[in-house]
Parts: C-alpha cells; sequence; structure tokens
C-alpha cells in the first residue's frame, strides 16, 4: 500500500511547502512550536503527520484551527508542509529545481525590535528566489497593557484591547509597513487586505498566546493558493525529486539521507542519483523510513518503513554510498529515465549553484551549497572577490590555497557553520592565514571588512 502521507486530490495538487524566516529571537521557533501544538489540539490523533524534517498539517485541521476564518471548500490544497528548521540557513539550503524548495514563507518580525539584519537578508533571499510570502508581526502581547485572548483571531483580541492599546499595536505595525516598502514592497494590515494581488499580508499574532494564529494560517492557504496553483499540479506516479536536507548517520542503517521530496514519488529499491561532494552518486534505495508516530516509539526504533512515499514529504533514505552526499543537493529518481540523463540532470543543478571565482580573493567554506551560493550573493554585493567556495570543514589545504593570495586581498577565509580542523588552525597561525567564523552571513562579512579597515588604517 503506497503511503502517500499528505493526501493529494483530484486535481493532483501537492502540499505546499512552507519555510519559516527572520531575525534571531523573533520568534520563529515559537511560532513554529505554536502552529504545532494548536493543530495538535484541534486535530483528531494522528491528524498531523510527523515527517523527517517538516510537519504536514491537512487542510481539515488548519480550517479547524482558523474557525471561522477559513471556508475549506474554497481550497483545492490538501493542506500545508512545514519546514521544520526556521531560518534562512536551511532555507537556502534546501533547494529545489531552479529556486527555492519552499513555496511560501513566512517572515517573522518582532514587534517592538522592527526589521534587524537578519530580517534584511531573509527578504533579499526571498526576492531573489521569488518566494511568495507573508509578515508575521510577532510578539503583539508584548505590548504594555495587552489583554490576551488565547488562540483568538487578531481582529477580535484587537477589539478586546484599550485604544491605547490598539494604537501602539497600529504604530509598530505601521513601522514594519514602512520598512517593507524601503525593500521595495507594497504591504498592508492583513485585516484591511481584501486581496493579496501586489500586496504582502502583515498579520499581527503572538507565538506565546497563539493569538493571530488562526489569520496567519489563513493567509497561507490564500498566498499558496494564489501563488501555487500551477507549480504544485504534481503527477503523483512521476518520479521523485527532492533536496537533500541532511546526511546523517543512523543506528542500523549506516549513512542516510533525510529528504524533502518536492515532487512525484520513490520506492524501496530504486536507482537514485544524489549530488555528491566530486560527483552524482548513483545508488539503490534500501529503505524508505519515516517517523513512527509519538505513541509506537521504543527506543532504538524510531522509524518504520514504507514501500512508497509521494510529495510533499519529509523521509529518511537509506542506501549505500551515501559518505559524499551534500546536504542541499538533489536526489533525483530514475525510475524508466535514462540514468546518463539524470546525471547530467543532477550536475546541471548543481552547477547552477557554483560560485565565480577569481585569481585573487577570499577562500570560503560553508556547510552546504545553498549557504555557500548565500555568502557568495551577499560578498558579491560587498564587493568581495572569492578565490576559492567549497562545501566542507576548513582544512589544511584551504590554509595552503588562502596564504597564496595577494597581500590586497588579505589571505583571508570565511566559515560559516563549519569546524575547523586541527592541523588547520595551527596550520593558519604559521602562515598568517585570518580565519573568521560565524553562522551568520552578516557577521562574517562585516568582521571581514572591518579587519580591512584596521589593516589599511596601519598602513597608513
Ligand atoms: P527564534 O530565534 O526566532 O527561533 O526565536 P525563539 O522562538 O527562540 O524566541 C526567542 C524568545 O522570544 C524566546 O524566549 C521566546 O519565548 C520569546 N517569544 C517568541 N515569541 C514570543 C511571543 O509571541 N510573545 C512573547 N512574549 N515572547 C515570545
Amino acid at each position: 500500500m503506497p503511503d502517500t502521507n499528505t493526501r493529494e486530490n483530484e486535481r493532483g495538487l501537492r502540499t505546499p511547502i512552507v519555510a519559516v524566516l527572520g531575525h534571531v529571537d523573533h520568534g520563529k521557533t515559537s511560532l513554529l512550536d505554536k502552529i504545532r501544538g494548536s493543530t495538535v489540539i484541534e486535530g483528531e490523533a494522528g491528524a498531523i503527520t510527523q515527517h523527517i524534517g517538516a510537519t504536514a498539517i491537512p487542510l481539515d485541521v488548519v480550517s479547524k484551527v482558523a474557525g471561522s476564518l477559513i471556508d475549506p471548500s474554497d481550497f483545492d490544497l490538501p493542506g500545508l508542509l512545514f519546514i521544520d528548521t526556521p531560518g534562512h540557513h536551511s532555507f537556502t539550503t534546501l533547494r529545489s529545481r531552479g529556486g527555492a524548495l519552499a513555496d511560501i514563507a513566512i517572515l517573522v518580525v518582532d514587534v517592538n525590535d522592527g526589521f534587524q539584519p537578519q530580517t534584511l537578508e531573509a527578504i533579499n533571499i526571498l526576492k531573489q528566489s521569488q518566494t511568495p510570502f507573508v509578515v508575521a508581526a510577532n510578539k503583539i502581547d508584548t505590548i504594555p497593557g495587552w489583554k490576551p485572548n488565547e488562540d483568538a483571531p487578531v481582529q477580535q483580541t484587537k477589539e478586546a484591547q484599550s485604544d491605547r492599546v490598539q494604537s501602539a499595536l497600529d504604530e509598530q505595525l505601521y513601522e514594519i509597513i514602512g520598512e517593507l516598502s524601503d525593500e521595495g514592497f507594497s504591504a498592508d494590515m492583513y485585516w484591511r487586505v481584501q486581496d493579496f494581488r501586489g500586496n504582502i499580508g502583515v498579520v499581527p499574532v503572538s507565538a506565546e498566546t497563539g493569538e493571530g494564529v488562526p489569520d496567519l494560517l489563513t493567509v497561507l492557504m490564500g498566498l499558496a493558493q494564489r501563488y501555487m496553483k500551477e507549480d504544485m499540479a504534481i503527477d503523483v506516479t512521476g518520479p521523485g525529486a527532492g533536496t537533500v536536507l541532511e546526511v546523517k548517520e543512523e543506528k542500523g542503517f549506516g549513512t542516510t539521507l533525510d529528504v524533502v521530496l518536492y515532487d512525484g514519488t520513490i520506492r524501496e529499491d530504486e536507482t537514485i542519483v544524489v549530488g555528491g561532494l566530486d560527483d552524482p552518486i548513483v545508488t539503490d534505495v534500501r529503505a524508505i523510513l519515516k517517523p513512527r508516530p509519538l505513541a509506537e516509539i521504543r527506543t532504538e526504533d524510531r522509524f518504520e518503513k514504507v514501500d512508497e512515499i509521494a510529495a510533499a514529504s519529509g523521509v529518511k533514505i537509506a542506501a549505500p554510498d551515501l559518505d559524499d552526499a551534500m546536504a542541499g543537493a538533489p536526489v533525483r529518481v530514475v525510475r524508466d529515465r535514462d540514468i546518463e540523463e539524470v546525471i547530467t540532470e543532477v550536475r546541471a543543478e548543481l552547477s547552477e549553484i557554483e560560485v565565480e571565482t577569481q585569481e585573487q580573493g577570499v577562500v570560503v567554506k560553508a556547510d552546504t551549497l545553498g549557504s555557500l551560493e548565500a555568502i557568495a550573493n551577499a560578498m558579491d554585493e560587498a564587493e568581495i572577490p572569492i578565490m576559492r567556495a567549497e562545501v566542507g570543514d576548513v582544512a589544511p589545504r584551504d590554509i595552503s590555497v588562502a596564504s597564496t593570495a595577494s597581500e590586497d586581498t588579505h589571505k583571508t577565509i570565511l566559515a560559516f557553520n563549519v569546524d575547523v580542523l586541527a592541523d588547520a588552525e595551527k596550520q593558519a597561525e604559521d602562515s598568517d592565514v585570518k580565519l573568521f567564523e560565524s553562522g551568520v552571513i552578516y557577521r562574517l562579512i562585516e568582521e571581514y571588512e572591518e579587519y580591512v579597515e584596521e589593516l589599511e588604517r596601519a598602513q597608513q
């Protein structure tokens, strides 16, 4: 019996994939937890399907949470699939053919804090990937004097506030709308928007109390329905296409891939092609695994095997020879196609992400292809030349390469979310190579620029 996991309907529309982005501490994780929590409470037991790296919320559960805001018969979509790891790091890592893996996004902005560097970074990434998004203006419950109204639609909770609190909220929201407009978007508050044409919906929410979560889900469904219809019609029997979320050792299975499947199906024993560090890997699927329902989990036995799974879903794939697979790389099922053609397709997709390098410049190491690309874009904007850009930990040979850089490119390595191998650290000290490490792109660039300025001042 095939496990389709997320229901398709007669029109073959798959579940839209939703990512959550925003500045650190603005409430991305809390909001995801709240959405999952509210839907778990509302939904019947087992209504929420846990995936690897993602959570599927079917339309009937979405509509229960949204209450009177949604008429489920208005929607053709089966529900929403939320990527569990928030942040633009995972967003950029998760690519699909020619773009972002996520179909739509939630940009979380703390109402008190407004736009911050990572908010802008996220907006740039959303612009580049042309991903439609909704702004969740989060933490409305922290506005002084706020009277919480758990899990209520925001219009209702707003009307229950004093005039002073209402205007304080409006003021914060207008600020966000102004900042969106500085970024070239026209936006309006959700309750004033009759349709979303050209407008970004700004939805006031609280991840703490759940206020506005019904509205947020409603706007997301509307957004998905509006923008994604054609793209989301899938041939549910076609050969699967997905993206590697993580490459992981799993006891009893060896090296496995956590994959988000965005198209078609994947079956046990099928041949797949996976993007690898050097060349595409061709291997046969030994097992397709998904998490057991929470109630059934015994220690050591967290997964159950399925024969087949359809998009959109998150699964674990066990197969031989996966050691060189890369997070962010494509996965393709070969099925009845010519294997060479599929290999060429995977290569082509990987080369899309290749970073243009120059004779002289900085060495960049990052944990995934997507993050490498995001850094390269940011460096391009900051006019910092790149000499070498690769996925992986900082190794001695990277130091050797960086140490050949000319004086004016400053012998530097920018390391994003990767380890520095012990030998490399020592070698960097010995050869005057400067290493910058961070998990935040703008910080890496800022630190580099400050360092360069310092050197230039010292030379004067
Ligand atoms: P992330 O870094 O964007 O994932 O942010 P977190 O979800 O970890 O939230 C950062 C902090 O803000 C945590 O202490 C949360 O409890 C708190 N927080 C998040 N959302 C809300 C909210 O809506 N209201 C209040 N009062 N606190 C919130």
